[in-house]
This record gives structure tokens, C-alpha cells and sequence, in this order.
């Protein structure tokens, strides 16, 4: 039977397609953009006003939630029930945040330290994901008055460096605002499908996507091929943006007007008054060479060449990332094609010279640096809903992801920049005899033993059929999908016995712990290696020392007592070393139980063979 969708507001009958809109969920604005007769749009407010709405929300007296232009207003007047920068905290524990509690004006909880942080205003708890859910709503609202129809669907852009803890959220926001969250595209990806990278078959090429914003920098290295987009290397800072030039413009005037500091920060008002002021200035840059404007009696000058100097320090912590983000993606610079600029701040000149430098290549600036994220996301969105063939996203996991195996050690299954979406399977198996349950526990990281890595979460595959140990084969299998949310499948291949789970890790990694992560891989690689070796060692020993009682059981009749006697001691000799820390002394004294024993073995095979064929049971 059809089905007819019936527009309920406007009261006929619904467009066959769904309409799905592509969001930039940003840390300072936020906006909405969806394809119309080919190309992307964002909406503008109301009022045929900007396309931004500053991702503020404001919880009036009456109850009231407001988003936006109207809610940045009350930064001033009502800091305490007014919420910014909300993208910081998606995903994190307070444990995550503590450092940059003063950066916040409003109330983080800190009474469990290890769980998601809350967000308290005036006598109720907000999560992150509320909070989010607020601005996403907002901006549904905006499209539904701007097309008079009801939307239901997104695509949603992330960092390209968010964990999946993070990309959870951004998905549980999209969620509880109403909206089914059909993908999760990371930012540079959108940035350069505005452009039209990527659209074609054979485009192939390597992107630098800059991404300076009010408070954060973001560096990407992306390769596309044959519409596939991979994410080479990530960098940046997030604590470093245009809001970093402002104060340097506020320092110089505090210096040349002779300004006393303690007074003017004491001054909620003017302070705001001269955050303003700054960046009227650093924005008037874009078209005239001087600056200057009385602001509560003082003459506050500026020239171009002057601001360039204040502006230059930050521009080449910039560069720097750059640098970093080339390196790691194992690039030269002349290998990067293409150079797109993204964030309001790369309005500044001086910004797109330093960059245009360092790449050796005129950057890309033609569409607004503030839409072009949410563009982007609209053009996938309309791919999503199959009216763009070809085009395919792919990108890269930043840490390896595996489980504990015996003894703590880490068994990587998908290794770090490992493309995703994928699907890895690995084969394992019991280590007890009889062993009915696995406890499967999955690990992040780049280090040997999982203690120095970050669990993910764990399960239990129960329901093993009791077999001897070693028998049972247990497939394990990770699925990333193209979010970069994973799965783990386990499944005992003999009675098809299942279980899965999806990873919610608990709360994210910021990247400088992600960065912490890896430097600590690598400067631990050695005693890492010494220590895997000695657990290897173990293991094995373990097992060796389990077949040779068991041999020894069940070969009591064949075995002269010489035999038994010397296997016994070997055997010890092994337990002895096992105790210890020698990982040669383990392997040689196991190659001695092997040795002797070895030949034994296959006498009793013999044997047992001979004897089975007699009709009787084998090992009596
Ligand atoms: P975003 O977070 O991408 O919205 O970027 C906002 C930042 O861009 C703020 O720091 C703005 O002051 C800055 N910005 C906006 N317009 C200009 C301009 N014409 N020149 C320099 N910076 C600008």
C-alpha cells in the first residue's frame, strides 16, 4: 500500500523527498544551510538578517530558553544563566575540563569527576547534549518558518578530530532537538565538498583545510580519491582564534593609552564595551589602513601596520600546527594541492599572506568563510539523499582500538589511522578448560599493556559449549562505521553463540590527551616491547606447563619413570623462570621442556595410534 506524508502546517500533501539539511554546530555560531534548485543556501534569520546564530543560549526568569543573537546579549547582564561555548564541553568528564573551569562563565558540576559534566542553571542540571539540542532546535525552527514545511532530517559536522564519545553527543543532540542524524561529517570534508572538491570522478588531491575561528584552530591535511575523502593528519589549538587578536588589540591600548588593567577588567560594561571596540577595529582592517575612535574618554588609535605586529605571533602559531599537521600526514608541502580558509578570522590579511606562504599556493577564499562548513554539509546531505552519485566518505581512526588479551596486554585489532568506515575480524580462543564465558574489553590507545591505555567499555560472551582449552573459535569482530562510532561483534564460530555491543565510551578524549597518548606510546616503545616480551614469554610457558601435566596424565602407561621424572623437573625448572622476570631465561628453559619432551610425544602418539586401531580408546 502507499503511503502519503501530509504536511500537518501547511495542510496538503508532503513533497515526495524528504528535505535533509546539512547543520554546522559551531563553538561560536552556529548555523543552517540545505540545497535549493542545485546550490547550498544558508538561511538567514528572520529579519533577513545573518546567516549566524552565536551558539548562546539564555535561560530567561520566566523560563523561557532563547538562542542566539538575543541570548548573546545577555552575556553581560545575566552571565550566570547564560551558556557559551557549549562544543567544549560535549562529550567530556570534569575531570576533561577542570583546567579551563575559569574559561567558563557559568557553572560546571564537579561532584563526580569521572562521569559527563553538567551544566547547572539557577536550580536545574543541564547536559551538554541539552544544551546542544537547544541550539540545533533553534535552527530546525529557522528552516521550518524560512521553506513552511516540516524538517526532520540532518546532517550534522563535527571537528575532525572528535572521538566517538564526542560525535555520540553531537548524534544525541541532533536527537532530542527532533531530528534524525543521518551522518556525521567532519568540518574539513564539508569545507571542501563547498568548494566542489571531491564531486568528481577521478579528482584526485590532497587539501589543506585552515580553520580559524573566534576561539579555535583547526588544521587539516585531507586526501580525496575517487570521491573518497580520507583524513591524513589533524592539528591545531583550541584555545587559539580571533577572540586571542581582540585581546591583543585591548593590551595595546591598555599599554598606549596608559589604561589601568584592575580598573577596566572590574568593569563588566566597558570591558564588553572595548571587546567590541577591538574587534570593530580588527574587522575594519578588511578595508582601511587606520583605525581610531574615542571610547569613555580615551583616543583609541590603530594602524594596519601596527595591528599586522599584534596579529603576528598568533598567525605563526598558526603555521606551526601547519607544520606539524604536513609531518605527520608524512607530506612535503609541495605536495598539497589545494588550500581552503574557513572561520571568520581568516578575513584578516595578514592571515591568508602567512598561510598562502607557508603552503606556497594561493588559498581558496572566494565562498564566506562563516557558511562554508554548513554548505558543505548541505551538498552531503543532498548526496545522503541520493541526488549526487559517486561520492563517498572515508576517514581515519586517530588512536588503535583492540582488547585485552592474557597477562594485560594490549591486542590492537584496528591500528591508528586505519581508514573507517571498516569492518576487522581476529580469531581467538579459550584458555581454561571448560571456559564458558569470555570477558571481551575493549581498549584506545597506542601502548603494549592496556592499563596504560583508555578502556572503551567491555562485555561478556557467555554460553561458550564447555571444550577443552584452545578448541572454541571465538571471531571478534570491530565495525567503525562512518561516523566513527564502533561496534564489537564476538561471535563462538562452533555454536554461533553471539554478542555485541556498541562502544559509548563513558566520555572523550580531548586531543591533547589524545597527543599525551601517542608521545607517551613512543617514549615508552622500548620497556613497552621488553615488557610485552616477558608477558609473551609467560603466556606461552603457561600453556606449555597445562599440556605437559596434561601429557603426563594421560601418558602415565607409556612413559618409563626416567621419563616422568626428568619431564617433572623441566617442568619446574619452567615454573621457576615463569616466576621470575628473565624473559630468555623463560623461552630457553621452555625450548629444554620442549626439546626433551618432543620426541616423547610423538613416541606416544605412536602408541596411541597403534592402540587405536586395535579398536581401543585413544589415550587409555
Ligand atoms: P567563527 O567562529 O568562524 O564564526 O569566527 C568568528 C571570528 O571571526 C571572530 O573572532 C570574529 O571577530 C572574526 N571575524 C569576523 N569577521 C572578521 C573580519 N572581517 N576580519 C577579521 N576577523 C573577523
Amino acid at each position: 500500500m502507499a503511503k502519503i506524508s501530509i504536511d500537518i502546517k501547511e495542510g496538503k500533501i508532503a513533497d515526495e523527498k524528504d528535505l535533509i539539511i546539512g547543520i554546522d554546530l559551531g563553538t561560536t555560531n552556529s548555523l543552517v544551510a540545505f540545497m535549493k534548485d542545485g546550490e547550498p543556501i544558508a538561511v538567514k534569520g528572520k529579519n533577513g538578517k545573518g546567516t549566524l546564530v552565536p551558539s548562546v543560549i539564555h535561560f530567561a526568569k520566566n523560563g523561557k530558553v532563547i538562542v542566539g543573537d538575543q541570548a548573546k546579549e545577555k552575556l553581560i547582564s545575566d552571565p550566570q544563566n547564560t551558556i557559551y561555548s557549549v562544543k567544549r564541553l560535549m562529550g567530556k568528564s570534569y575531570n576533561d575540563v577542570e583546567n579551563h573551569q575559569q574559561y567558563f562563565g557559568y557553572k560546571i558540576i564537579d561532584e563526580d569527576t569521572e562521569s559527563l559534566v553538567k551544566i547547572r542553571v539557577k536550580d536545574r542540571f543541564y547536559t551538554p547534549i541539552e544544551l546542544s539540542s537547544f541550539i540545533l532546535k533553534e535552527l530546525k525552527q529557522r528552516i521550518e518558518n524560512e521553506l513552511n514545511r516540516a524538517i526532520n532530517k540532518a546532517v550534522i559536522t563535527v571537528p575532525a578530530y572528535f572521538n566517538d564519545a564526542q560525535r555520540q553527543a553531537t548524534r544525541d543532540a541532533g536527537k532530542l532537538a527532533g531530528l534524525d542524524v543521518l551522518r556525521i561529517v567532519n568540518e574539513p570534508t564539508a569545507a571542501s565538498l563547498a568548494y566542489g572538491l571531491g564531486l568528481s570522478k577521478g579528482d584526485n588531491q590532497t587539501i589543506a583545510v585552515y580553520d580559524l575561528g573566534g576561539g579555535t584552530f583547526d588544521i587539516s591535511i585531507l586526501r580525496i580519491q575517487d570521491g573518497i575523502f580520507e583524513v591524513l593528519s589533524t592539528n591545531g589549538d583550541t584555545f587559539l582564534g580571533g577572540d586571542d587578536i581582540d585581546r591583543a588589540i585591548i593590551d595595546h591600548w591598555i599599554g598606549s593609552c596608559n589604561i589601568d588593567r584592575d580598573s577596566l577588567h572590574a568593569n563588566d560594561n566597558l570591558n564588553q564595551e572595548f571587546r567590541l571596540t577591538a574587534e570593530a577595529a580588527k574587522k575594519s582592517f578588511s578595508k582601511n589602513d587606520h583605525f581610531s575612535k574615542i571610547l569613555n574618554g580615551y583616543h583609541l588609535e590603530l594602524s594596519k601596520s601596527t595591528f599586522e605586529k599584534l596579529v603576528e605571533p598568533i598567525a605563526d602559531k598558526t603555521i606551526e600546527c601547519c607544520r606539524k599537521a604536513v609531518k605527520d600526514a608524512e607530506l612535503d608541502i609541495s605536495e598539497i594541492d589545494k588550500v581552503i580558509m574557513v572561520g571568520g578570522s581568516t578575513r584578516t590579511g595578514l592571515i591568508k599572506e602567512k598561510v598562502s606562504q607557508f603552503f606556497k599556493l594561493e588559498v581558496n577564499d572566494d565562498l564566506d568563510p562563516d557558511e562554508v562548513v554548513a554548505l558543505g554539509a548541505a551538498i552531503q546531505a543532498d548526496v545522503l539523499a541520493g541526488n549526487q552519485k559517486n561520492v563517498l566518505l572515508l576517514d581515519v581512526t586517530p588512536l588503535s582500538l583492540g582488547i585485552e588479551t592474557v597477562g594485560g596486554l594490549m591486542d590492537t585489532i584496528v591500528p591508528r589511522n586505519s581508514k573507517i568506515p571498516s569492518k576487522v575480524g581476529r580469531q581467538y580462543t579459550t584458555s581454561i578448560d571448560g571456559q564458558k564465558n569470555l570477558r571481551i574489553s575493549v581498549f584506545q590507545g597506542e601502548r603494549d599493556l592496556v592499563e596504560h591505555n583508555r578502556k572503551l567499555g567491555e562485555f561478556i560472551l557467555k554460553g561458550i559449549p564447555p571444550m577443552p582449552a584452545g578448541l572454541p573459535k571465538i571471531e571478534i569482530h570491530f565495525i567503525l562505521n562512518a561516523d566513527g562510532i564502533l561496534k564489537v561483534k564476538a561471535q563462538e564460530l562452533r555454536s554461533k553463540v553471539e554478542q555485541e555491543i556498541e562502544i559509548r565510551s563513558q566520555y572523550g578524549l580531548s586531543e591533547e590527551e589524545m597527543a599525551k597518548m601517542l608521545i607517551e606510546s613512543i617514549q615508552n616503545a622500548e620497556e613497552d616491547m621488553n615488557i610485552r616480551g616477558l608477558l609473551e614469554a609467560r603466556n606461552e610457558a603457561n600453556n606449555i606447563l597445562l599440556s605437559a601435566e596434561k601429557f603426563l596424565k594421560q601418558n602415565d602407561k607409556i612413559l618409563t619413570l626416567e621419563e616422568k621424572n626428568i619431564t617433572l623437573s623441566l617442568a619446574e625448572k619452567l615454573k621457576t623462570a615463569v616466576a621470575g622476570d628473565d624473559k630468555d631465561l623463560i623461552n630457553k628453559t621452555m625450548d629444554e621442556l620442549n626439546e626433551y619432551t618432543s620426541p616423547l610425544a610423538h613416541r606416544a602418539m605412536d602408541v596411541n595410534i597403534a592402540k587405536a586401531m586395535k579398536g581401543k580408546k585413544v589415550g587409555e
